[in-house]
């Protein structure tokens, strides 16, 4: 049974250790195994042709590379790409591949749906499933890696990762730092955390133990609103930490950041709802009451689906609230959408099999 063997890509080397010894391997195993998961990305024990093949058998029976099934993957007409996956026990976790001229980005899933209830947002749909072991994080990169890049082949320098898919990382905080910290590794993906960003709804005490961190990814900060009786309606989040907790997590955190490098504000933009230019005027003074001025805001017209009730701004309105906060000194800049035909853009990861609804797009 595949959910009983051990999985060995949430493990960091100290982990593959333990495991090959408790085998009666000699040690050296764990890196050969570490190497050949983490950078040449093998998928069968087979190809693990350093090790002994008595070993590799072994290794078949009692282990496995992989524990999410690739449910369905969808392609979009601008490139982009989503992977909708099954866990062990059958939740769905879905990632998303965002090719750019200059660089690629994948976007990944800390959970399996999410608790949050954010009131523009698909994926509350779903309700919380579960959260995804360091394992099912990496799990997701590799395969899109190997999917986009092909197997064992380099990645481009400067793949970006972003924890924007579905799910809360700030309430799986361990298991994502686990599988930043495997991903980071140089004799692994090496993907560096000032290439990793993580966004949260606000889980106010885990931004302040995140700042204290010693090579963190960025951060983002969703907030959507420059009010609390606006944020209470959007977010519910917001009742447990309200504007004033957020924002003085956020001076705080500001105070970690490195040379050149800025905390970022996501805004979803809902039309005539939070979108006019008075918001935007009380989001602009908001940051300056905190001091908050080494940040960008990433406005994002909302993406619409059925049965959320929003609609995003025209494309006039949205130009206008990036001016208002402008020409108050903050720099803004409007997100593309990207794969909205397949249901892979912000907020739209809800596990859909478009079917037919792709059928009509395409
Ligand atoms: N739970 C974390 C990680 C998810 S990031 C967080 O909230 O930050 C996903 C981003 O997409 C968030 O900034 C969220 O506000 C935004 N979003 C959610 N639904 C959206 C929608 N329908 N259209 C555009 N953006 C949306």
């Amino acid at each position: 049974m595949q959910e009983e063997r051990i999985h060995l890509m949430g493990m960091d080397p100290v982990g593959l250790s333990e495991f090959v010894i408790d085998q009666g391997e000699p040690e050296f195993r764990a890196r050969q195994l570490f190497k050949g998961i983490h950078q040449r990305r093998l998928e069968s024990f087979e190809d693990f042709t350093d090790i002994s093949k008595s070993f590799r058998e072994r290794l078949s029976v009692i282990a496995c590379l992989r524990t999410l099934n690739l449910v369905q993957r969808f392609v979009s007409n601008d490139g982009t790409r989503r992977y909708l996956f099954s866990t062990a026990n059958g939740n769905p976790v879905e990632t998303v591949f965002i090719p750019t001229r200059k660089r690629d980005t994948i976007c990944f899933s800390s959970q399996s749906g999410c608790a949050l209830n954010c009131d523009f947002c698909l994926t509350a749909k779903l309700g919380f499933l579960q959260n995804l072991s360091p394992g099912e994080i990496v799990e997701q990169i590799i395969y899109v890696l190997n999917d986009v890049y092909g197997i064992a082949k380099e990645m481009p320098h400067g793949t970006n990762l972003v924890a924007m898919g579905a799910g809360e990382p700030f309430n799986n905080f361990e298991n994502l730092l686990k599988a930043v910290s495997i991903m980071k590794r140089e004799d692994g993906l090496f993907i560096v955390p000032g290439r990793i960003t993580v966004s949260t709804v606000g889980i106010v005490p885990k931004i302040y133990e995140f700042a204290k961190l010693n090579g963190r990814p960025h951060l983002a900060i969703s907030l959507s609103a420059p009010n609390d009786e606006l944020r209470n309606r959007l977010m519910p989040i917001n009742k447990r930490w309200n504007i004033d907790d957020l924002m003085n997590a956020a001076a705080a955190f500001q105070n970690s950041l490195k040379q050149g490098e800025r905390l970022t504000f996501e805004y979803v933009l809902l039309a005539g709802i939070n979108d006019m230019d008075r918001h935007a005027a009380e989001l602009a003074s908001l940051l300056k009451r905190y001091g908050l001025d080494r940040v960008k805001i990433n406005l994002i017209p909302h993406n619409s689906a059925e049965p959320l009730e929003y609609s995003p701004p025209s494309a006039e309105r949205v130009a206008a609230f990036k001016q208002t906060l402008e020409t108050s000194g903050v720099s803004a800049y409007v997100r593309k959408a990207r794969g909205h035909d397949i249901f892979a853009a912000c907020g739209q990861l809800a596990a859909f099999d478009p079917g037919e609804a792709l059928a009509e797009v395409v």
